[in-house]
Parts: C-alpha cells; structure tokens; sequence
C-alpha cells in the first residue's frame, strides 16, 4: 500500500495499530498456551484475567466510584435501550428522554415499551443540528436519559443535563473520549466498537445502590443484577472483543489516560472545525454551540462540486467521511486511535481542493 490510510469510519472504527497486532496474535496463540485466545474455556484462569483487567482499567481510567459495578455484555447498545428501561422503569413509570438524533430516538421506542416517555427536549426539528438547553425534567419522572454524543448529526453535550433524577447516558461514540463524573450517573451504557474495541461487547456502569430500586417482571439477561452477581460471566462473553477492548484501554493508560487523550482529542476538533469555518467551499452541519470532538458533520455550499472533491480525498488515502444519509455531505469521526496527523491531511485536502476552485 503505497498511501497511508487516514481511517475516519464512524464506527466499527480505528484501533491502534499495536492493538490490531496483539490482538490478531492472540487468536493464533494466546498467551505461551499453544492454544487460541477464541479456543479456550471463558472460564479458565487466564480468560478469567482478561475479563478482570478489563473491568479494572475501565475503573482505573474513569475514577468509577466503588459503589458501581461495571460489566461486558452483549447486544450492541441498541438492546442497552431496552436493558435501560428493565433495570430503571418501574411498572407504571414514567422517564425523561432527550431526543436529539437517531440513536436517542431508539431508546425511546424500546422505552416506550415499558412505561411512560416523556420527551424533555427534540431537536428533530432542525434534523438534529444542536443539543437543546431548554428544558424542564418533571419532578415525577424514575430516570432521565440522553446520549451524549449524536454520532450520525456530529452533536454533543457539553455537560450532563442537571437532575437529581437516576440520570442514564448513552455513550457508545465519546466514552474515554474526555473526562466524566461517573457518579453523576445511575448507569453508562456505550457499544464498544464507536471508541475501544470491535463490534460485540457492551460497557456497563452502573450504580449498584440505584439498581435494586426497580423490581418487575425481567428476562433473565436483561436484569443487570443477573450479570453483576456472576462478575459479567452470566452467558459466554464475547471473548475476543472484550479481550481487544482490554488491549485499547491498556494503550489509553500507557498514553496518559484520558486526560491526555481529551487534549488530543480536542485539537483534532479544533483542527477541523477551524477548517469547515475558513474554507469558502464547506459549511457545518452541526451549530457551533453544539459541535460534538467526536464526529465533524459537514458539507459542500455546491453539491456539484462533490464528484471532484470525492476524488481529491480518496487520492489522499482518506477513508469513511461520507456522511450518514440522513445528513447528506461529509463526517469526520475522530476517535481516540485517529492520529492528529489524518486530521491534518484532511484538512489539507480540503485546502487544496478550495484552492483549486479558486
Ligand atoms: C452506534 C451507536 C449505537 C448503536 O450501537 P449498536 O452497538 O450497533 O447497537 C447507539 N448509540 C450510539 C450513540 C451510537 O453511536
């Protein structure tokens, strides 16, 4: 391959290099075993260790209080929609959702299942282009949720909303992205392939005291307590993603953590937005006040210019910025492993292509 590739997918996305090499060493063998990492019993001393290394580093690079239990499961986040409200909507209950893209939207169908949605704030009405700041939680609600980073419309929140309610995030596209309070939380919930593993394992954080609180009718895996009372080895974990996580969250602690990815993070976002804002060809999807570190939604004032622009950066070994099709035009997602280097090389393209319009 002659032209690096600068890897903006959205999601599976970029792992870091030397994870991608431990990792697909230890489907060959694992360990000094003479056997595969996806061949052994998950049960064994040494799968055993993985699980708990993962679920201590989660708790080393979050200061997750002692009080909160933390799990790999299953299901993607979408089926965390539907663990969300077993766990937290009592019978009869009511919650307060955030609607502010795709993603939230879906937790408030498998929500709406079990009680009674209350939607605090929506901003479908401008396809998803700002996180609302006006908003009231009513005082009778058992929950709120939101989704703190919209990956398909390039929003994010700044803050958690303020509540004393149980508060419930879902942050499958900027968990270990920044900084966070996790006892702010009642539960986090984030699929692992937006920003520390491949597709197939879910994080779980939750506060082990809120948790008890809701008791009704629940399928066996889908109540938490099941998984936190077998140290998340209720079922067959899915071996290799939780391993390949273990691996991604090794080499964010050897990095500094995630207080030092943030500031990565953050002049990758700076880099690009500065970019969008300068260049006379592209515009921003998301409003400024809302712009998410994670994933930069743009586009073209000219559409007709697409055809050419398309080739300038797929000449320069940029891959994945098509925009979602609900958004049309262009995402840059920049998780952890994206090196501030393809930022740059976008960024450069996008300066070169401007001059050649000129
Ligand atoms: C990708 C994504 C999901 C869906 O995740 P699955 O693991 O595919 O179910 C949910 N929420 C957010 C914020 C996402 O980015």
């Amino acid at each position: 391959m002659s032209v690096k590739i600068h890897n903006f997918s959205a999601g599976p996305c970029i792992l870091p290099q030397e994870v991608l090499q431990q990792a697909s060493q230890a489907v060959i063998e694992f360990g000094n075993m003479g056997l595969s990492l996806i061949e052994i019993s998950h049960r064994s001393k040494e799968f055993v260790a993985v699980m708990e290394e993962a679920r201590s580093l989660v708790k080393e690079l979050l200061n997750v209080p002692d009080n909160y239990s933390v799990l790999f499961l299953q299901g993607g986040a979408s089926l965390g929609f539907l663990t969300a409200a077993y766990n937290f909507m009592p019978e009869g209950g009511k919650a307060a959702y955030f609607n502010t893209g795709t993603w939230a939207k879906g937790a408030i169908a498998e929500a709406k299942l079990l009680g009674t949605v209350d939607v605090v704030a929506d901003s479908s009405s401008t396809n998803f282009d700002h996180i609302p700041t006006d908003y009231t939680i009513p005082s009778d609600v058992d929950y709120v949720h939101y989704t703190s980073n919209n990956t398909i419309f390039g929003t994010q929140f700044k803050n958690a909303p303020v509540t004393d309610k149980p508060l419930i995030c879902d942050m499958s596209s900027d968990i270990f992205s920044k900084r966070i309070n996790v006892s702010d939380y009642a539960m986090i919930y984030a699929g692992a392939q937006k920003n520390m593993g491949p597709a197939g394992t879910v994080l779980y954080i939750v506060n082990n005291d809120l948790l008890k609180r809701v008791d009704r009718v629940t399928p066996k895996y889908l109540k938490l307590e099941n998984h936190i009372a077998k140290d998340s080895m209720l079922n067959t974990p899915p071996v290799f993603a939780v391993y390949t996580s273990m691996l991604t969250l090794r080499w964010l602690k050897k990095l500094g953590g995630v207080e030092a990815i943030e500031k990565i993070n953050n002049a990758k976002a700076a880099a690009i937005y500065a970019e969008i804002d300068n260049n006379p060809l592209f515009e921003g999807h998301a409003r400024p006040d809302s712009r998410s570190v994670m994933n930069a939604t743009f586009r073209l004032k000219d559409e007709s210019l697409a055809e050419a622009f398309d080739a300038c950066w797929k000449a320069a070994g940029i891959s994945g910025i098509k925009g979602h099709r609900s958004v049309g035009g262009y995402r840059a997602s920049m998780y952890n492993a994206l090196p501030l280097e393809s930022v740059e090389a976008l960024v450069q393209v996008m300066r070169e292509f401007a001059a050649s319009q000129a």
